[in-house]
């Protein structure tokens, strides 16, 4: 069994789409070990993004994550780093394919409704961004 991140974000979550995505997730399979609605500060979002600091979107992907609530959930499955990845679809919805997360609810390249893990180490170390074991089913 592998465990991966994924985040509902802020746009998604403003547009009452996080009911249809966590019912995506459970269609396909994912058994949800821990979910929390929480709204993070720019430092936090600034430090989970860490790893894009240098890139010309930081500073605007961090306010967007910041500027309201967003829901982290930790995903159990076989797979479920790239089973996850597959069903979000790209990065930018009009490069996403039919019937993903982000072509049905992202609104741009950097409002992109979902993050998923890109590693099962990354993923392991994002889970641990947000949930302490306990807070694990
Ligand atoms: N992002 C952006 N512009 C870009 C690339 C990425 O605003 O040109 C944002 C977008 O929200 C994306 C996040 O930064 O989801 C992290 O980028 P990454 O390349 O890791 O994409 P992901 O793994 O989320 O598909
Ligand atoms: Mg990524």
């Amino acid at each position: 069994m592998e465990r991966t991140l994924c985040i509902i974000k802020p746009d998604a979550v403003r547009n009452n789409n996080a009911g249809n995505i966590i019912a995506m997730i459970q269609k396909a399979g994912f058994k949800i070990l821990g979910m929390k609605q929480i709204t993070i500060p720019n430092a936090v979002a600034g430090k989970f993004y860490d790893v894009h600091k240098e890139r010309p979107f930081y500073s605007e992907l961090v306010s967007f994550m910041s500027s309201g609530p967003i829901i982290p959930i930790v995903l159990e499955k076989e797979n479920a780093v790239a089973d996850w990845r597959t069903l979000i679809g790209a990065t930018d919805p009009a490069e996403a394919v039919e019937g993903t997360v982000r072509r049905l609810y992202a609104t741009s390249k950097g409002e992109n409704a979902v993050h998923g893990s890109d590693s099962v180490e990354n993923g392991k170390i994002e889970v641990a961004f947000f949930f302490a074991d306990s807070e694990l089913a």
